[in-house]
């Protein structure tokens, strides 16, 4: 039977999920080997699914939405990958951290920086409000796995699965496997 294999997008810029695409022609035989139930890249459908494998996470945990969503995977998913250096140290959306909380950063961006006149974004059940810090996924939930690299290059991101796909443990040694950046 097919694994069955997830990945999700939180607050992160899409660049783990484009090295992701720059597999090129060996994303054909994963195809052959996992079911995609869930991705940002290969389909539209918006809830997580039950019973899933193994998910690459991309990105911090900066918002309600993106809170939501990872503990639902968590819930749901046997092999959790943290997915690139934002999902494993907040990285770049990680940056607000230093200004100490949402309010300053709302009225930085949107007051402060604003071409007009600036209003705060207030739309409750539309935009997801900002968390005070924007949180590594491990901060709240278990991570069974780290795949490095901002983002991760195609060449590890093979590397890294072919041996999960097989039920082995990734052997994450060296700087080609283990180098952040
Ligand atoms: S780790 Fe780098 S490439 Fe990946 S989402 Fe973060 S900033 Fe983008």
């Amino acid at each position: 039977m097919k694994l069955r294999f997830a990945t999700v997008w939180l607050a992160g810029c899409s660049g783990c999920h484009m090295s992701f695409l720059d597999l090129d022609e060996w994303l054909i035989e994963l195809a052959e080997r996992v079911d995609v139930v869930f991705s940002p890249v290969a389909s539209d459908i918006k809830t997580y699914p039950e019973d899933v494998d193994v998910c690459l996470v991309e990105g911090g945990v900066a918002n309600a939405d993106n809170l939501e969503l990872i503990l639902q995977v968590r819930a749901r998913t046997r092999l959790l990958v943290s997915f690139g250096d934002c999902a494993i140290t907040a990285n770049v959306p990680g940056m607000r951290n230093r200004l100490e909380g949402a309010e300053p950063v709302l009225r930085r961006g949107y007051l402060e920086l604003a071409d007009g006149s600036g209003q705060l974004p207030h739309a409750p059940g539309l935009v997801p409000e900002l968390l005070e810090r924007v949180l590594p996924l491990h901060e709240l939930v278990p991570v069974d796995h780290y795949l490095p690299g901002c983002p991760p290059s195609a060449a590890r991101i093979r590397a890294f699965l072919e041996p999960l796909l097989r039920g082995e443990p990734p052997l994450m040694e060296g700087a080609a496997m283990i180098r952040f950046g």
